[in-house]
């Protein structure tokens, strides 16, 4: 915390699963006091509840299939009505197709507001296959870890917390993986090309340390939206 933006941020995160979006997100979102606002986290909150939305959600995205623009636009509206994004919103996961892309344009044009950058985090295919195929979290505390490459130091306690129950998403498993890519390249990449002509594109290397990746976002937001 500490470090502020005067203007009401809209900061897009573009990547495929397994990007780093959501780890960078919480960490935009602590140094600069804006609200991470991550579709998937949404979606799978509806899923949990139990909403209308939610059980219309679940199947897609257990084979990893896009949820209809309109389910996705509905929980992302209002969530944005909410009073606690005024600093601004780092948007996770949102916008992914052309319909979302130009129903946000025209929902922060009604409010006077714009995007402020669209940073598209660039990573190996095949790295993101193996990262999200391994991936799961403490139950707890919500600590990441990997099968491979980041085991817990005492196995089957937590690091951060020593909590002893982890959960895995659904979704993230090889066979789902390859689908949300394969969603990821059909739909969401051609927005790289939507933003570049706004002229908001920026772009990161997205397979080095979190930390590098970290700076490097942190220098972007702080020029975008200071
Ligand atoms: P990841 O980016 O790691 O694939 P997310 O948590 O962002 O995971 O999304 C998980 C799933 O939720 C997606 O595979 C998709 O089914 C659904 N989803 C999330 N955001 C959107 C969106 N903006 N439009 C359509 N479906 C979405
Ligand atoms: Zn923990």
């Amino acid at each position: 915390m500490g470090e502020t933006v005067t203007t009401q941020a809209v900061i897009i995160l573009l990547g495929p699963p397994g990007a780093g979006k959501g780890t960078q997100a919480r960490m935009l979102e602590e140094r600069f006091g804006l609200v991470q606002l991550s579709t998937g986290d949404l979606l799978r909150a509806a899923v949990a509840a139990g909403t209308p939305a939610g059980l219309a959600a679940k199947a897609v995205m257990e084979a990893g299939g896009l949820v209809s623009d309109e389910i996705v636009l509905e929980i992302l509206e209002d969530r944005m009505s909410r009073p606690d994004i005024r600093a601004g919103v780092i948007l996770d996961g949102f916008p992914r197709t052309a319909g979302q892309a130009q129903a946000l344009d025209r929902l922060l044009s009604g409010r006077g507001l714009g995007v402020s950058a669209a940073i598209s985090l660039e990573v190996d295919d095949e790295a993101m296959i193996d990262r999200v195929a391994g991936r799961y979290a403490c139950a707890d505390c919500g600590e990441g870890y990997h099968d491979t490459h980041k085991r817990p130091a005492r196995a089957g306690a937590c690091d951060k917390c020593g909590g002893t129950a982890f959960r895995r998403r659904a979704d993230d498993n090889a066979e789902t993986a390859r689908e949300r890519l394969r969603a990821y390249h059909a739909e969401t990449a051609p927005l790289i090309a939507h933003y570049d002509k706004l002229g908001v594109l920026r772009t990161v290397d997205a397979m080095g340390s979190i930390a590098a990746i970290a700076t490097a976002l942190g220098t972007i937001v702080q020029r975008a939206a200071a």
